[in-house]
């Protein structure tokens, strides 16, 4: 399973427009709330606990001490009978140890977060989010610059003024492994940590298709002209509001130039060396992602004869 996919609630999407049943639920003290802090989910326990970290879910009336009238809120799903929703709790200035919340648990950035948790949970935080966030970043109209105000259990922004309806944006990412028979093509982008790899990405661009992108993309920062692309699977990924959609992509020749305005450096990696690399060792100077990118599955899958 890749991080932030498999959810385990059902996002009973029929309810969001029910406002009565929605705010009986978010009354309810069998609910449970997920508090963001600045985009920072809650997690239970003390920074010094091992795993397994339980994420923060909490009581309605205990989290909703912390919010302002105005917090950005969520209905994520039913988990059985129950609620689950997320609170933007940012208003708050120590939550993690003033208030209702001190000695709980305390806050962590959200990819930190979903590593330290379970899969299931990874999911609740990916959703938790980025849906928090867009509401941060979308309190205007784009049509007229009028505020706009939360509808349907927070899945749809309203403008006030032009009546313009605006919903929660997914962005496509197409992320490739390219290969050319026993080697597999990385890349280190300007802003990654020194030794660090991964599989070359960028955004689908409007009119384009997966495929077309794949191949843009790898001609543009690789100078790599790619023949067949083949589908792998998707990764939600949060940051703030992507769609990681892998593919692998076979590659004519092992001609290849990086981009000098995108990546520091571009290499092949025979298949060999990808198996020590996914055992989290380093090579040659050479690491790839964690397991919470799904990056990592790329080189991992392929690494492994699976693909
Ligand atoms: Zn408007």
């Amino acid at each position: 399973m890749i991080p932030f996919a498999g959810s385990p609630l059902n996002r009973a999407s029929e309810k969001r427009t029910d406002a009565n049943w929605i705010e009986s639920k978010r009354r309810d003290p069998s609910s449970l709330v997920l508090p963001l802090w600045r985009l920072e989910p809650f997690l239970l326990g003390s920074e010094k606990s091992g795993p397994p970290i339980e994420l923060g879910l909490l009581r309605p009336g205990i989290a909703d001490s912390l919010a302002g009238a105005e917090a950005a809120w969520v209905f994520l799903g039913l988990d059985g009978d129950r609620a689950v929703f997320a609170l933007d709790v940012s208003q708050a200035a120590d939550p993690g140890n003033v208030g209702a919340l001190a000695g709980l648990g305390y806050f962590r950035d959200a990819r930190m977060a979903a590593s330290m948790v379970s899969l299931k949970d990874a999911a609740i935080i990916g959703q938790a989010k980025a849906l928090i966030d867009w509401h941060q970043r979308h309190g205007f109209c784009p049509r007229c610059g009028a505020p706009t105000t939360t509808m349907d259990a927070g899945y749809r922004r309203l403008c006030g003024k032009c009546n313009a309806e605006h919903f929660p944006r997914v962005d496509p990412v197409v992320i490739m492994l390219a290969t050319e028979g026993e080697a597999c093509l990385v890349g280190r982008g300007k802003q990654f940590p020194s030794g660090m790899f991964s599989a070359l990405a960028g955004f689908v661009e409007p009119g384009e298709t997966i495929e077309e992108a794949v191949r843009r993309e790898l001609m543009e920062e690789a100078s790599v002209r790619i023949g067949e692309v083949t589908y792998y699977a998707t990764q939600p990924w949060p940051f703030p509001s992507s769609l990681m959609i892998g593919c692998f992509a076979k590659a004519e020749s092992r001609d290849v130039k990086a981009d000098e305005n995108e990546l520091a450096e571009v290499r092949w990696v025979e298949r060999r060396v990808a198996r020590e690399l996914i055992e989290g060792k380093q090579v040659d100077g050479l690491r790839v992602p964690p397991p919470i990118a799904i990056a990592h599955h790329l080189i991992r899958t392929w690494a492994l004869g699976e693909k």
